[in-house]
């Protein structure tokens, strides 16, 4: 019998917890340590930061789904790794310590946002790293909403998510303007001189004349130098007052996360594995996700990316379990399908893949490209939850849509 603990219920580690249960051997057991009670799939917490996320239809309860998919769920964090004697520490929430003994180690515990230590940001920002995090910004984001006068918004960063956040509160805004709600002006603001700087440019020019359709004010080449409780500055010293202000530039694995357990980390505290995931100092400890370096054939390395977490979690579910049967470990090797990012909730840009022949050449938008980007969400779903459920989910939503009253 192995014992496998999986630290980190996100996108990869749910997806993995799920897969495991029925490629590992019955009496294997498998433990997921996440110190949340519920999942919320993290391409989605923007959504929750403008009050507009359905977290009764779209969250899955650890508990219960561990015990319909075979795995136990620990309600815990995870703090230091002994690998001596394969234990790993962990806080629980009334802040006691514990450790938990495993065969294999599973490390996904994602990634935050990097504020690059910009002075004031840690204190005057909001991030969106984690679902409790997204609910006090919704707690902020409510206040000025309901305000007599015109409010506004900073938001650092007009990569994935950044777009998406500005686009979500500009359609709120928006649809509250209706009931005599003041407007919110939101700054969107980039140091690269386009938004999505990692996407096809054409991609780039599609989402900008959207986002200024919506009113967001994209300042591009744009760098902060201060962040204050009243709003920023920039470092050829223009000042952007905002009531309410965010971080989402760039992504980084925890600080605390470099250096546990002597493994070996890159610059952004990525743990670096092999190409078959294992770290490169320990191979009874893996790591996938945004919180793990990913080598690929060509070089390259895998990018953060929710689509990368996923086909990672059901490479390393299948791998995982043909070794304990004596096979060797696979590689994984990622297959990028290209990048749709929402533009509010009835709109989205789509590219290709770098690499493919129609990279850059086409971009597609509008609705159905919507329906594309909530197809990604409904896939691992799927592979969560299975298709009938995702099914009745997806009626119960049409249901609720059409006996909600005409509001956000
Ligand atoms: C607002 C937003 C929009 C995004 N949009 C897109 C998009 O459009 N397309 C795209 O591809 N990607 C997008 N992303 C990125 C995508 O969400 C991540 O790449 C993906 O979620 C990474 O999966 P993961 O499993 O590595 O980490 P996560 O999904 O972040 O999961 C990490 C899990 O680890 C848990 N955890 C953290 N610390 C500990 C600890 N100490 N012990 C135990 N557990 C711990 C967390 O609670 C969490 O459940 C977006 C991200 C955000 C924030």
């Amino acid at each position: 019998m192995s014992r496998i603990v999986i630290v980190g219920g996100g996108a990869a580690g749910l997806e993995l917890s799920t897969l495991l249960g029925k490629t590992v051997r019955k009496e294997d057991e498998i433990i997921l340590v996440e110190p949340e009670t519920h999942h919320f799939w993290k391409p989605r917490l923007h959504e929750i930061a403008a009050g507009t996320f359905d977290s009764d239809l779209d969250t899955v309860c650890y508990f219960t789904h561990g015990a319909r998919h075979g795995y136990q769920h620990y309600q815990a964090a995870m703090t230091d790794v002994d690998r001596e004697n394969k234990m790993l520490s962990v806080r629980r929430p009334d802040g006691t310590e514990a450790a938990i003994k495993y065969d294999y180690l599973i490390i996904a515990i994602g990634a935050v946002s990097n504020d690059f230590n910009t002075t004031g940001a840690k204190d005057h920002c909001l991030f969106l790293d984690s679902a409790s995090q997204a609910r006090q910004a919704w707690h902020q984001v409510s206040q000025i909403l309901r305000a007599s006068e015109d409010r506004s918004v900073n938001i650092v960063g007009a990569g994935a998510t950044g777009v998406e956040l500005a686009a979500e509160l500009a359609r709120v805004s928006q649809k509250l303007q209706r009931y005599n709600g003041a407007p919110l002006h939101i700054n969107l603001i980039e140091a690269a001189n386009r938004v999505l700087p990692n996407s096809p440019e054409k991609m780039s020019e599609k989402v900008l004349k959207e986002l200024e359709r919506n009113n967001v004010n994209v300042l591009l080449d744009t760098r902060i130098r201060e962040v204050t409780d009243k709003g920023m500055l920039t470092v050829d010293n223009r000042e952007l007052d905002a009531d309410v202000q965010f971080w989402a530039a760039g992504v980084k694995a925890p600080d605390w996360l470099n250096g546990i357990g002597g493994l070996s980390y890159n610059r952004m505290n990525q743990i670096q594995v092999n190409a078959n995931l294992t770290t490169t100092i320990d191979d009874s400890i893996f790591a996938l996700g945004d919180c793990a370096s990913i080598p690929q054939a060509d070089g390259s390395f895998v990018p953060p990316k929710a689509q990368a977490a996923n086909r990672a979690a059901v490479h390393l579910a299948k791998s995982l379990g043909g070794m304990l049967r004596g096979k060797p470990l696979t590689d994984f090797e990622f297959k990028d399908s290209g990048m749709v990012v929402a533009v509010g909730h009835h709109f989205a840009v789509g590219s290709f893949a770098p690499g493919s022949k129609m990279e850059g050449k086409m971009v597609l938008q509008g609705r159905l490209i919507r329906r594309l980007y909530d197809t990604i969400f409904r896939l691992h779903q799927r592979t969560v939850t299975g298709m009938f459920t995702v099914s009745r989910l997806m009626i119960a939503k049409r249901l609720k849509a059409v006996f909600k009253p005409n509001g956000i």
